[in-house]
């Protein structure tokens, strides 16, 4: 049935036809409890009837116009973002690596415009920020990059969570330092407050731009609208996409006034970016997690959710050695193979989702509810059984 798909995946053997909240259902008709979200993409669940209604009702109107045109929906959506973050402008798009693409030339521009010969951005080891050349030339890992050569060049990489490193590192070329404040794809890895604190001190004291990638840690995923507010320090630009179309594909590249001087008219764009049905999409979503008290709601079921998986490395210590992440975005270390574990989860019916690191990620919609985790655990503890009888 997957013949003519490009083998760039290998997807379980599964469709699932029908979502609903925190389950997906298989054809034939098997429940899973879905702990991957898409890929910390589906934050509000599946068919949640805001989003539904917000969809349909935009379907009926208008799907697609171009930015030649004004679209109020993309006005509107840009006004929250800047209402609700650091930024004051944003730019729509359809994806993270588009979002970071966008991030890359702002920084390039912003330079180039004052005349200035700075360009270079600084990444950090175990990065992840997308698969075009670009984000594949800033992430620099080699399982990404083997057989794309050669690779943009502008880019220079040290050690994540080393201040000096990235001291070091900066010449006078540096234009910007773009960093995950958890890095996702990588194991979730936290960045060290003092070291996001550091980056920003670095940035003021040379005039760099200080960028986040939060395609990942955004929208609430980790208890917080975006996860630098746990720092106490804000970036000049910072990429989205993942949770903020909860499911429809959108992105988005905020950024200060000052980050984005330099794009002027023509310097960027993208046809579907602002797209109607993108943006009555994440606009839906914004309701949603903007309300009082949603990410409360968040904090209070990660606290929840990660306390009861030290309860499973407890019981469990030859399969699971240790838990990481905040609010829902946690993982599990593991000292079998992480892809064992996930697909021993699979066959017991909860999703999860493997990372660097050798961790099982565990990404719930923020909707999740208490017995939904513990649904999930009774999962976890019977899958860490079974891989510890072997
Ligand atoms: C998923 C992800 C991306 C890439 O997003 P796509 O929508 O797949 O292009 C970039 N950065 C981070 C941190 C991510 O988690």
């Amino acid at each position: 049935m997957t013949q003519s798909v490009m083998k760039t995946y290998a997807p379980a053997d599964v469709v699932f036809d029908k979502g609903e909240g925190v389950f997906l259902f298989a054809e034939d008709g098997k429940r899973f409890l879905d702990f991957g979200a898409g890929v910390a993409v589906t934050c509000l669940g599946h068919a949640h009837p805001h989003l539904v209604a917000a969809l349909t009702e935009q379907a009926q109107k208008l799907w697609h116009c171009s930015n030649l045109y004004k679209i109020k929906g993309q006005e509107r959506f840009a006004r929250r973002l800047a209402e609700n973050t650091f930024a004051d402008v944003a730019f729509s798009c359809n994806s993270g690596a588009e979002a970071n693409e966008c991030a890359i030339k702002v920084a390039r521009k912003h330079f180039a415009a004052k005349g200035s010969d700075r360009y270079r951005i600084l990444t950090f080891a175990g990065a992840f920020h997308g698969r075009t050349m670009a984000t594949l030339s800033a992430g620099k890992q080699a399982k990404h990059c083997d057989g794309f050569g050669p690779m943009l060049d502008g880019f220079d990489q040290v050690a994540f969570n080393d201040l000096d490193a990235a001291k070091a590192a900066i010449t006078d070329k540096t234009a910007a330092i773009l960093v995950e404040p958890v890095q996702g794809e990588g194991g979730m890895r936290p960045a060290d407050v003092a070291f996001l604190q550091g980056l920003r001190a670095l940035c003021d004291e040379h005039g760099l731009l200080l960028m986040f990638d939060e395609v990942q840690t955004g929208v609430g995923r980790t208890g917080k609208l975006f996860a630098h507010e746990w720092a106490g320090v804000t970036p000049d630009v910072m990429a989205i996409a993942k949770g903020i179309g909860g499911g429809f594909p959108v992105g988005a590249c905020l950024a200060t006034n000052e980050a984005a001087s330099g794009m002027a008219p023509g310097s960027h764009g993208s046809t579907y970016g602002g797209n109607p049905l993108a943006m009555a999409a994440a606009n839906a979503v914004l309701d949603v997690v903007l309300e009082d008290g949603f990410l409360d709601h968040v904090s209070k079921m990660g606290a929840l959710f990660k306390a009861r998986l030290q309860d499973v490395v407890d019981a469990h210590p030859t399969v699971v050695t240790g838990v990481r992440g905040r609010g829902l975005m946690l993982a599990l270390e593991c000292k079998v193979t992480n892809t064992d574990l996930v697909a021993k989860c699979f066959a017991n019916g909860l999703l999860a989702v493997p990372a660097g690191d050798n961790v099982m990620r565990l990404l719930p919609p923020l909707v999740v509810q208490e017995e939904h985790i513990e649904a999930a655990i009774a999962i976890l503890m019977r899958s860490c059984a079974e891989l510890s009888e072997k």
